[in-house]
């Protein structure tokens, strides 16, 4: 969709100024900006490329917001027409941050400056600056909660049994979630007191690729019956809403959710409306809200700034090095949001109307 922004003058308003020896200025639009979000499917990235659009346009681009569904020859080719049409900037959520080398010579070859946002893209050098949230930050909040929530639930069980779910292994992000969660977790794996009874840990165990909800809810089926037949298990580390559903639906398909059977405490990531509404439910136990608004503010600052030829301000030169090089970011701060924030965070902050999340 390319969104133009129209300047009208209406044939009175034209007369009088004319009359009035004012010539109206025709403003210009400022450039095409290309945006290439990686799916509609995770409802974040609806609200990004909503936000960037209103942003940009507010500043006088015009825009190309396109989405891939997590279809990587989708998203190149995607790339390669806002290419040609001569994109000033190219701002790009990658579906696999590894594959986007070729286009982005090319990008950078015809002049073009590139973003990547919320993703890390890797192994290239065409890559000019990142937005995003402080990633690793991310998991050190669901670890946390995560641990809040077993002392809260659980107060007499020894060891708490949890399993691990990682992020899509093809984006850098889930593997800062799962360190920042790891940070806090595995000091309790080595004291005892967390125990991860199938003893898969680490990222090649636990991804979940294309952070796909029906993935981790067989693995969850395939755990709770390999591992929990005769055990409970007390918690899950979920880094992404999305697959905290489908791990919570496996867990009430064997019977968790009753009075006998409490609900793990299960984590999430996104603040997507149905897992707001299931941690009312008392179903899921907390996520991580990172207002995407925010994001696409300071990302449309900082490109309007790169354009105006000066440089923008950037808060970290030192975490995310993509292979290549370490690639100059803006971090935003995630927040960990569980029952009861919802009203204060996420309906306060205008994320959600109190309607959307009591109906
Ligand atoms: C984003 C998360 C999101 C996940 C799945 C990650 O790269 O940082 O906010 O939950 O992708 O879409």
């Amino acid at each position: 969709m390319i969104t133009r922004r129209l300047f009208t003058v209406s044939a009175a308003g034209l007369a009088a100024a004319l009359a009035a020896g004012i010539a109206p200025v025709m403003a210009e639009s400022k450039g095409l900006i290309g945006i290439s979000m990686p799916t509609k499917s995770s409802t974040r990235w609806i609200s990004d490329g909503e936000s960037m659009v209103k942003e940009f346009t507010a500043l006088g681009y015009e825009t190309d917001l396109q989405y891939a569904e997590d279809d990587i020859p989708n998203q190149l080719a995607q790339i390669e027409n806002m290419v040609t049409k001569g994109a000033k900037v190219l701002i790009i959520a990658a579906i696999d941050g590894t594959t986007l080398s070729d286009i982005l010579k090319k990008a950078k070859e015809g002049g073009a400056k590139v973003f990547a946002y919320d993703r890390l893209i890797s192994k290239t050098g065409d890559v000019d600056y990142y937005t995003t949230f402080d990633n690793f930050g991310v998991g050190v909040l669901q670890g946390t909660s995560l641990v809040d929530g077993l002392k809260e639930r659980f107060p007499d069980v020894k060891p708490w049994n949890v399993e691990l779910f990682g992020g899509s292994p093809d984006d850098t992000n889930a593997f800062y979630f799962y360190d920042g969660a790891m940070s806090v977790l595995q000091p309790l794996i080595d004291a005892g007191q967390i125990a991860v009874v199938s003893g898969q840990m680490g990222m090649d165990k636990v991804g979940t690729l294309r952070w796909d909800g029906a993935v981790a809810q067989a693995r969850m089926d395939n755990l709770l019956s390999a591992f929990y037949t005769d055990k409970k298990v007390q918690g899950v580390l979920a880094p992404y809403d999305g697959l905290s559903r489908g791990i919570i639906s496996s867990l009430k398909g064997v019977g968790y959710g009753t009075p006998d059977q409490p609900m793990p405490i299960v984590t999430g990531q996104d603040a997507e409306l149905a897992s707001v509404k299931g941690m009312i439910a008392g179903e899921q136990y907390s996520t991580v809200f990172k207002d995407t608004r925010e994001l696409a503010k300071v990302t449309a600052k900082m490109v309007d700034t790169v354009l105006s030829g000066k440089d923008p301000e950037i808060n970290d030169t030192k975490t995310y090095n993509n292979g290549v090089k370490v690639v100059p970011s803006y971090l935003l701060k995630p927040v960990s949001v569980g029952k009861g924030d919802i009203e204060t965070v996420l309906v306060g902050s205008g994320y959600y109307t109190a309607d959307q999340i009591n109906n």
